[in-house]
């Protein structure tokens, strides 16, 4: 987003950075297999980040649609899980790297299903998986999902349909093979024909970003604030898409990149940084295996220059416990803890209890008004162990209003002095209790 005064911001002055560079790669061809295809823009080039919080930051012709193509096959993958479930889903396509090209007779020996649902044999039956009335109402709904996760209606372009049921030959003989192995019921050409109008739905690179920024918002929409498909689901893909999205060049990916994408051979790229943001590129020239020349070099340098790697640094940023301090001559702990809890948080403030519990039985006041949510996971963890703290023989206050699952035998406190207050009150009653160090006496 460019503002009027003093540029443009860091982000978008760095994804300008990568257009101006990038665009001056040559190589590539564009795909004319399918010949509408052809008369593509090859100089076209696009860069568009949205991110978790429905920031966007955009560079270089970001405005023009293009077909989707292949970049349909997550979302539609996402519609087939959210309906039927993964197991359901797993009897007709498998979830394996195919290392082959995206238009590979991949179909197992023994069971006949392709290898995963990126590659054109396993995103036909995926398409065809859809619970619907017909192949009209089957696309139907397969259009108004892919404009959820957009956040805006999307339209077919009908030249690219035209032009690809014209001459897709490849693609119905596999499904006619699926249908031999018993993968694909129904009519095969009428499943390949639904298949062919989800691949020519236009959409465009900010689009791209934003159904991206769907898929690492847990699958709510970040624009729209709408659920498109249940938290599991968005994993599932996101999952697929790491190990399966970028065809024969998948391994490389994810060595030099290192983020869940998908390409399509109209040029679009879209890669997630889960939890983070979705971002997409629209350059039409592709490398030998199909992926967009511009837009592989471009989130190369992003990933690197960004530390953006899936694997790189995945524990929480922040400091989780604030404080581990002891008062009242130290027979009252006092944990404060910070930040989200999901299992790596939440271990952290186990650590701190942990060697509180192991001591001499005394007060123990665990401080969660800095916590401003819980995976259940982490909740689960606490419960256990504040349950774990009083059978030691521990006097547990908690302070903060996060609901607990259970009521523990632990006292519950509005804020910090009071709940101070009530742990020395109840150390002073039960006076028999043998203090936590010997300081104070
Ligand atoms: N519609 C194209 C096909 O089936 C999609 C392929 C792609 O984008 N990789 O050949």
């Amino acid at each position: 987003m460019s503002s009027s005064r003093g540029g443009v911001d860091v982000v978008t002055e760095a994804l300008t950075e990568l257009h101006g560079r990038y665009g001056a790669l040559s190589e590539g061809r564009v795909a004319d297999y399918i010949p509408q295809l052809a008369f593509a823009d090859r100089d076209c080039f696009g860069l568009a980040l949205m991110s978790m919080d429905g920031h966007g930051y955009r560079a270089g012709r970001c405005g023009v649609s293009f077909t989707l193509q292949s970049l349909t096959k997550p979302f539609v993958l996402a519609l087939v899980l959210a309906e039927l479930g993964a197991d359901e889903v797993a009897r007709s396509v498998g979830a394996e790297p195919s290392g082959e090209a995206y238009n590979a007779i991949s179909l197992d020996a023994l069971t006949g299903r392709p290898a995963n649902a990126m590659i054109n044999a396993g995103a036909i039956a995926v398409t065809a998986l859809v619970p619907a009335s017909g192949p009209a109402d089957r696309f139907a709904r397969i259009l108004e999902c892919l404009g959820r996760f957009a956040g805006r209606a999307l339209f077919v372009d009908e030249d690219v349909y035209r032009s690809e049921a014209a001459t897709g030959d490849r693609n119905r003989a596999m499904a006619y093979l699926m249908r031999g192995t018993g993968v694909l019921r129904g009519d095969p050409v009428e499943a390949v024909d639904v298949y062919f109008r989800q691949c020519a739905v236009r959409a465009t690179v900010t689009d791209l970003a934003v159904m991206g920024a769907t898929l690492a918002n847990g699958g709510t929409n970040p624009v729209t604030g709408e659920r498109v498909v249940p938290e599991p689901v968005a994993v599932q893909v996101l999952s697929v898409m790491a190990m399966c999205g970028m065809y024969d060049a998948a391994g490389s990916w994810m060595l030099r990149v290192g983020l869940p994408a998908k390409s399509g051979v109209s040029g679009g790229l879209v890669a997630v940084s889960p939890a983070r943001f979705g971002i997409a590129v629209h350059s039409p020239p592709l490398d030998a295996v199909g992926n967009p020349v511009r837009g592989v070099a471009a989130l190369r340098e992003l990933s690197e220059r960004f530390g953006l790697h899936m694997m790189h640094n995945a524990a929480p940023v922040a400091p989780t416990v604030l404080g581990s301090t002891t008062t009242s001559g130290g027979r009252i702990a006092l944990i404060a803890a910070q930040g989200r809890l999901d299992f790596t948080a939440a271990e952290r403030v186990l650590f701190a209890l942990e060697q509180r519990r192991t001591g001499p039985p005394g007060g123990v006041v665990l401080d969660l008004e800095r916590v401003s949510g819980m995976d259940p996971a982490a909740k689960a963890m606490l419960e256990r162990a504040l349950t774990l703290l009083i059978e030691a023989g521990h006097d547990v206050t908690v302070v903060g209003d996060l609901p607990f699952r259970t009521r523990g035998a632990w006292r519950r406190s509005a804020d910090r002095a009071q709940a101070l207050a009530a742990a020395e009150q109840a150390l002073t009653a039960t006076g028999d209790r043998p203090p936590a160090t010997g300081r104070d006496h």
